[in-house]
């Protein structure tokens, strides 16, 4: 059997004929940049999140570098993040001509580890950036608790985290912004490029707002110099769609993770994902770690089953960020965890058959295995 590591065809199936409508209605009112369609998920959005206001711009990239922008980070300022995560995190810093400063991850829940954190502030930290990896919210509270003592942000890099909940309270709303991606195989994914910020702060809305449209205040008239990053009219067309699913979607994604959990238990050599008993995990990927990861995929691949790897080689080790000058050895737990992390395939649609199909090629690799370390 073949199982796909991610299935969009299938995922879009029951909505196809309600999104091809809603795209046309943005063609025949050519509102393709930014404009109603946009402002209606906007306001959607915010209120799905619980926050004030969403501001909808072209990618999760740009929501993390227009927030750290309009919080004023620039040259001399230093940004603090962990270096297990996707990329555009660090980028977003280093477009801003700061420096990423980075803290290791926790060993189970793989985010941010707030007993390493106050060590990486120095008096130029402005931000911190945690990350909600694979759909878990970091434990924010320990991490708000120091930022308050050093008076710094807290922005959410909640990417990987539409929904996720952290005692009750959604991704995005416990920092000064919370940053999301609509990239195609995001929980919610656009039909293309797309991401956003919530804020309840109305000065940051309005900076960022500015920001994504040229520093424009009203049309021609530029207050800062700023960007073109406005989320696009069928973009925000199809989001409006699929956000009254995302609940329904995350819900099947919990549920394949359970039978995961089940029927991969109790093998020595597979660590299975932890979920905090006070987070609502969303699954956007179900990462098990096991040892000599790179033939279990190869062997998966050969069976028919699609994994992936979030991620190879963690930022600091990137060739991108060798100026840094920070060497192996530096970061243990995420270094460990990307020599380990084998994504298993998941998306809503995926059938129990399929998952049963994937964990008994798994267990028919697994025997050849050495114990995982922890
Ligand atoms: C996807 C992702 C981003 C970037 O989002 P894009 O929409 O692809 O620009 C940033 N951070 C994390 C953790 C992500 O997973």
């Amino acid at each position: 059997m073949k199982v796909p590591f991610l299935d969009l065809v299938a995922h879009h199936a029951s909505i196809r004929e309600q999104v091809d409508a809603a795209i046309a209605e943005v063609i025949d009112s050519g509102a393709f940049a930014g404009g109603p369609f946009v402002a209606r998920f906007e306001d959607e959005f915010a209120a799905y999140c619980g926050r004030g206001a969403a501001i909808g711009v072209g990618s999760g990239t740009e929501a993390l570098w227009l927030t750290l922008l309009a919080l004023g980070v620039g040259p001399g300022d230093e940004v603090v993040t962990v270096p297990s995560t996707f990329l555009a995190t660090v980028e977003a810093i280093s477009f801003c001509g700061a420096r990423p400063v980075f803290v290791d991850i926790e060993e189970r829940t793989y985010t941010l580890d707030p007993d390493q954190l106050e060590r990486a502030i120095s008096p130029r930290t402005k931000v911190i950036i945690p990350v909600h990896l694979f759909g878990q919210m970091a434990d924010m509270d320990p991490i708000l608790q120091i930022a308050a003592r050093h008076d710094l942000r807290v922005v959410e890099d909640a990417c990987q985290a539409h929904g996720a909940r952290y005692h009750g309270k959604r991704a995005g709303t416990l920092g000064i912004a919370g940053c999301f991606s609509f990239y195609p195989g995001k929980n919610l994914g656009a039909f293309g490029e797309a991401g956003a910020v919530v804020t309840n702060d109305a000065a940051l809305e309005a900076k960022i707002k500015e920001l994504r449209d040229h520093g424009q205040v009203r049309k021609y008239f530029h207050s800062s110099i700023g960007w073109n990053a406005r989320m696009d009219g069928i973009q925000g067309a199809v989001l409006s769609i699929k956000l009254a699913r995302l609940d329904a979607a995350n819900a099947m994604r919990r549920a394949h993770a359970e039978l995961y959990d089940e029927l991969l238990s109790g093998l020595d050599s597979i660590l299975t994902p932890v979920a905090m008993p006070f987070n609502e995990h969303i699954y956007h990927a179900y990462a098990i770690r096991v040892p000599d990861r790179d033939r279990i995929l190869r062997e998966l691949a050969d069976r028919g089953i699609s994994c992936a790897i979030h991620y190879p080689i963690p930022v600091h080790l990137q060739e991108a960020y060798r100026a840094l000058g920070l060497n192996a050895g530096a970061f243990p737990v995420s270094e460990q965890c990307a020599n380990e992390f084998l994504s298993l395939p998941m998306f809503p649609e995926l059938t129990e058959e399929q998952i049963g199909c994937v964990a008994n090629e798994l267990k028919a690799c697994a025997g050849k295995m050495n114990a995982c370390a922890v």
